[in-house]
């Protein structure tokens, strides 16, 4: 009997029964046919009207990235416009045709010499735009080729696919059309890999780190694609298809309790108070999660300004941008983080390729290596700043003399508005993600230069662990709930005790009950949450005691392992909490 069943990370939650939508966004195999020295004429025609199509098709692309994602976002596509227009390329392909060789061979053979040639090249700009050739080499063939379009978009509205790839690049995030698009499923990603953030953002189901989901589904099949449970079952029974639908349903109804939390305090059994705030990675979600009762915003991502992109932001754009989540929290409590690009968030052009990108030049450290850049960030926060409680942090910082460059930076960002007569506020508290080792072990040191710690949970674990938070054959060894991890956040919850440096929890940990659970007992008093998070935490909160949380979070340090420290976690959570949190 064929297995039917495929395992994978619960990433983004919810219940799809749906069409299969196969995407293979990879270089197909050509033939290494010749043609009749007769049928050149009609060849190189055939040429020259897939590389019409391929443009039309990418104008499609970049109006509808424009009218969904904005217009320096659709930029991407121009680029690769100008890669299907650019005359020595043509022209080789042509030559090619010239002499026998098919017109996908000609395509296929120059874009091979062009990507390598541009992969040598001493220049980081050139070679990051080999992805861009590589989008372009797909998108031809496919046409040369009548091979199934596999964009996206083409989808009919309405279609309530399920989007399988082998990871979500940029490009492809860009083309996500809601209407067509009802879940997705990667082979590559775990539930801290930035698709499966972005999934969650967006609310659409999804399960990654599936490894051969492309190689396993069929387009046009029906599956049930579970992001809670991070199951795929193919060929479903009849009885399946009732389960699921009985469980989606009780989704459903569980989503309508939730809401009517919103509005309540969270306040344990025994009366702490945790401040429950909302990550943010859209500025779109910040009207939802406001609406949800996050009371401020514990982490604004910034990266969607730049990742997949060709050029960075403005500055009135970053502005509009920012002030956009600022206004949706009046007076209330929201935490940017400067540009963390790099790692798994890269933009279009640029930035040079990394064999260790993870342990590479990322965050904080390209900042302080491109002034320019981050100065024209740190300008439009301290302006943005005049419209509320606007505070900044700077991501994956190791020691203080980061936080030093950086708060001179800001210094001179205010004193450039000031002496343009620009509206501003010149003092935004600046604080910094806990998010190595290095900056939990030096914390007390850390504390006398920065306003508060946001522990960033997922690369805590990464860099604590040593084990790649994108690496899905990795996940199984990535364990938020190891004893080292939870003694890297209470040490630093002790430091921000005993100096008054704020501290709260911004990772993932944050979002999952029983974690959270560890966090109260941890210590920590706010947490910043995914908004499909809040009420599910928010209950959490009120259903336990903040003494019985810590007698768990001691028990599951002095745990060995991480599996006895979960089992000592689920423990006292039963004996605290009813039967919904027993399997959290
Ligand atoms: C983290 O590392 O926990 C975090 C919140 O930052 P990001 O997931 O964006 O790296
Ligand atoms: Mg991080």
């Amino acid at each position: 009997m064929p297995r039917t069943l495929l395992r994978g990370i619960p990433a983004s939650p919810g219940i799809v029964i749906g069409p299969v939508h196969l995407l293979r966004w990879e270089v197909p195999e050509v033939p290494a046919d010749v043609i009749d020295p007769a049928d050149i004429p009609s060849e190189t025609e055939r040429l020259r009207i897939a590389l019409a199509r391929t443009i039309e098709r990418l104008r499609v692309l970049r109006e509808r990235a424009v009218r969904d994602a904005g217009a320096a976002e659709a930029a991407i596509f121009d680029v690769q416009v100008t890669i299907v227009q650019d005359e020595e390329l043509v022209g080789r392909a042509m030559d090619l045709v010239a002499q026998q060789f098919t017109a996908e061979r000609a395509f296929d053979v120059v874009m091979h010499d062009w990507r390598e040639h541009y992969a040598r090249s001493p220049h980081a700009m050139v070679r990051e735009r080999v992805s861009d050739l590589v989008d372009v080499h797909i998108r031809v063939l496919t046409i040369l080729m009548d091979l199934p379009d596999r964009d996206p978009v083409d989808l009919p509205d309405g279609a309530n696919a399920v989007l399988v790839t082998r990871e979500l690049t940029p490009s492809l995030t860009l083309q996500l059309d809601r209407r067509r698009i009802a879940a997705i499923a990667t082979d590559f990603g775990t539930r801290t890999s930035h698709v499966a953030i972005l999934a969650r953002s967006l609310g659409l189901p999804a399960v990654v780190g599936l490894l051969d989901a492309t190689s396993r589904l069929r387009s046009g099949e029906s599956i049930i694609l579970d992001g809670t449970a991070g199951t795929i079952v193919m060929r479903p029974t009849e009885a399946e298809l009732h389960a699921a639908n009985v469980r989606r349903q009780r989704e459903v109804a569980e989503d309508a309790d939730l809401a009517a939390l919103a509005s309540m305090e969270a306040i344990t059994q025994d009366g702490v108070r945790i401040q429950l705030f909302a990550n943010v990675d859209l500025p779109d979600e910040a009207a939802e999660a406001a609406a949800n009762g996050a009371e401020g915003v514990g982490l604004m991502r910034t990266e969607f300004l730049v990742v997949g992109r060709a050029a960075m932001p403005t500055e009135d754009e970053q502005y509009e941008a920012y002030a956009g989540v600022v206004r949706a929290f009046p007076g209330k409590p929201v935490i940017i983080r400067t540009f963390d690009v790099g790692g798994d968030k890269l933009p279009v052009g640029g930035f040079p390729s990394e064999p260790n990108p993870f342990l590479g030049w990322r965050a904080i450290r390209m900042c302080l290596d491109q002034p320019g850049i981050f100065k024209t960030q740190l300008r439009a926060l301290l302006r943005v700043a005049t419209l509320g409680d606007v505070r900044i942090n700077l991501p994956l910082v190791v020691s203080v003399d980061e936080v030093r460059q950086a708060k001179g930076l800001l210094a001179a960002a205010a004193a450039e508005l000031a002496a343009g007569g620009i509206p501003h506020r010149a003092d935004v508290p600046v604080g910094i993600m806990v998010e190595t080792p290095a900056a939990a072990v030096l914390a007390d040191v850390l504390a006398h230069d920065v306003a508060f710690f946001s522990i960033g949970t997922n690369d805590l674990v990464q860099y604590t662990l040593a084990v790649d938070r994108g690496n899905a054959a990795m996940a199984s060894r990535y364990t938020p709930l190891h004893p080292a991890v939870l003694q890297l956040i209470r040490r630093t919850c002790e430091v921000a005790d005993r100096t008054g440096v704020e501290v709260g929890v911004c990772g993932e940990m944050a979002s999952e009950p029983l974690m959270a659970f560890a966090l109260v007992g941890l210590g920590i008093r706010q947490l910043s949450v995914n908004p499909f998070s809040l009420s599910r935490v928010k209950r959490l909160v009120r259903h336990v005691r903040a003494t019985a949380a810590r007698e768990a979070a001691e028990a599951a340090i002095a745990a060995g392992t991480a599996v006895e420290a979960e089992r000592a976690l689920r423990e006292r959570l039963a004996a605290e909490s009813p039967a919904e949190f027993h399997d959290s």
